[in-house]
């Protein structure tokens, strides 16, 4: 897996958020459990469809939102739980996640037709 590739990096970051996740409040360290693996999955759809790809910003920054209400608040308690320890626990996936938290602010959304 690429780190330079925004899809490929969005997706590993996930993975690991949600894995941090699970082991704290699940107890499934060395796997996830079905509700995490869901999610996981669910959000790998959507960055996979993601209409921003290369400049795809951090989901919780984003404009448009295109996750589920359910799912959305799933990711928003993981990304609270797991974002401030990414930078100790996966430091380069954490500066990376840092940089592409911000990236809504160097690109023109209009430019984006489905926007
Ligand atoms: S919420 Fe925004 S950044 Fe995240 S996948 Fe959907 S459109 Fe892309
Ligand atoms: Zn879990």
């Amino acid at each position: 897996m690429k780190l330079s590739n925004r899809i490929e990096r969005e997706k590993r970051t996930l993975a690991v958020m949600v894995k941090m996740y699970c082991d704290y409040y699940h107890d499934k360290i060395g796997s996830i459990c079905s509700d995490c693996n869901e999610l996981t999955e669910f959000a790998y759809e959507r960055i996979n469809r993601c209409i921003f790809q290369d400049d795809k910003p951090v989901c919780s920054e984003c404009l448009v939102h295109c996750y589920r209400k359910d799912m959305r608040d799933k990711i928003k308690t993981v990304m609270r739980f797991a974002g401030p320890k990414m930078i100790f626990h996966h430091p380069i996936l954490g500066i990376w996640h840092l940089i592409d938290k911000h990236r809504f602010k160097y690109i023109d959304v209009k430019l984006y037709k489905s926007f």
